[in-house]
């Protein structure tokens, strides 16, 4: 039998494995093949890997998680995760539980408007050129289109065109840089080869226009005309944590949001932490997810110095959060489709359109960041971050099984999680069982 769809699984983290996955099957219904894909048991078919990539040799695997409690525009998502580092998924579904009891995050996305850009050089004039490019403008949006009719068809397709020229990078010597952008309406796909197609199709025709030669033409990955925004608004007493009141944590919280805006030092850290939730759901939905850093860090950049992509401050008795990003992604297109495990991912998060997509990924974004500025503007990060990077140690020490718990607990008490303490450890455990069962 089904159950009610929420993201609200009290205990999930304590379950074993096997429960975990049963319980996400019987609320998602999702059949055996899916469920023992998702548990690893099933692996990418090396057929598949091979059409994918060239030389593949074979898969490679990360964990993957589930953040919990999310809920988006009142929806809730449960919402797959593939990392590699601890406490990324614990902190995330902490953070979207204070924010689902303060009413869940706000959230929304612009249409999948991408940029094509055809450099053109050796034109004469600079204005001249880009006079003649601007009146040829229906006819450069009629042979791009004409690249891709289906597209056209399905409300999308190259929709306008724009003229940027660009001081030359040598100083007043050289030749100023004339850019056309080709602003196309990708859909549901990311729309990287689409672009590409339309911008090599219409190149010899700018070049007949302008009189000028093409070399570059391709997508910009600086996907600004196609932002994903998402608020949060937390009433302040819902923060109080750590013998600490709700105020005090806020207070933290905006001072390190300032110390952001004002720091491109601290801003590039605090910008890792929003990617650490964005590349996550990123990896797992088969996103290009260098792509969206790209874009991601170019925006940061966008009044001239490298600043913080979310914002937080204090508002009436509310700790109000909001981030801004741009997210090319896709539901159609590259390893989508064929990759089953992103089959099942999207099947797990239930989005039916890359702007839905887009707006999970911007909240999940801003609760990443809005677990480490918590942690960070109080009782710092390393006590819940050790804890978790415990385990990974004691693995690496050599522990299995039920020693990994115990080696890591030890671990944590001491104030030491480091290799060679787990060893130590590791052994007088050892030596404990051999007394027990008088071997040794
Ligand atoms: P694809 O070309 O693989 O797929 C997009 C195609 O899907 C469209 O051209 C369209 O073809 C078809 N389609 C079917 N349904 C829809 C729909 N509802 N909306 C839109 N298209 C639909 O992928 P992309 O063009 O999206 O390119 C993404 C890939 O490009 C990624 O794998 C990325 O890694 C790679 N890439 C990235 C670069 C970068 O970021 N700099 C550079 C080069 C490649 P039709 O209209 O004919 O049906």
């Amino acid at each position: 039998m089904s159950e009610k769809m929420t993201s609200r699984l009290a205990g999930f983290y304590k379950l074993p494995i096997p429960e975990r996955v049963e319980q996400i099957g019987r609320m998602l219904r999702l059949s055996p093949e899916e469920l023992s894909f998702m548990q690893g048991v099933q692996a990418l078919p090396p057929e598949i890997a091979n059409q994918m990539i060239e030389n593949a040799v074979g898969t490679f695997s990360l964990p993957l998680g589930l953040g919990l409690n999310l809920q988006v525009n009142g929806r809730d998502y449960l919402v797959p995760m593939a990392v590699e580092e601890p406490s990324v998924i614990a902190a995330v579904s902490f953070a979207a539980k204070i924010v689902r009891e303060a009413g869940g995050f706000t959230a929304e996305a612009d249409d999948s408007m991408m940029i094509g850009q055809v450099q053109v050089t050796h034109y004469g004039d600079p204005t001249e050129a880009s006079q003649k490019i601007a009146a040829a403008k229906d006819q450069i949006l009629a042979l791009a289109n004409s690249f891709h009719p289906q597209l056209v068809n399905r409300g999308g397709g190259a929709k306008d065109i724009e003229v940027r020229v660009l001081p030359a990078p040598e100083g007043p010597r050289g030749e100023p840089l004339v850019i056309v952008h080709v602003l196309v309406d990708t859909q549901e796909a990311m729309g990287a080869n689409l672009i590409n197609t339309m911008a090599e199709g219409i190149a010899p025709f700018i070049e007949q226009v302008t009189g000028g030669k093409v070399y570059l033409r391709i997508l910009s990955n600086l996907a600004d005309r196609r932002l994903a925004r998402a608020w949060c608004r937390i009433p302040v007493p819902l923060l109080a944590d750590f013998n600490l009141s709700g105020q005090e944590i806020a207070e933290g919280i905006a001072q390190a949001s300032r110390f952001a805006r004002a720091d491109p030092y601290r801003a590039a850290t605090h910008n890792k932490g929003v990617m650490n939730g964005v590349d996550a759901v990123a990896i797992a939905t088969g996103q290009d997810w260098r792509a969206i850093e790209a874009g991601a860090h170019a925006f940061a950049c966008r009044e001239g110095q490298y600043r913080p992509l979310s914002n937080w401050y204090l508002e009436d008795g509310f700790l109000i959060g909001h981030l801004e990003l741009p997210l090319a992604l896709g539901l159609v297109g590259g390893p989508i489709k064929i990759h089953p495990g992103v089959q099942l991912s999207l099947k797990i998060l239930r989005v039916s359109s890359v702007r839905e997509l887009a707006m999970i990924i911007a909240a999940i974004g801003l609760a990443q960041n809005f677990a480490a500025l918590r942690a960070l503007g109080s009782v710092g990060i390393q006590q819940g971050h050790m804890a978790l990077h415990a385990r990974c140690v004691a693995v690496t020490a050599g522990a299995r099984g039920a020693s990994v718990e115990k080696i890591a607990n030890l671990m944590v008490k001491a104030g030491h999680v480091k290799v060679d303490k787990a060893r130590e450890f590791l052994a007088a455990l050892a030596e404990e069982e051999d007394a027990a069962t008088g071997t040794g």
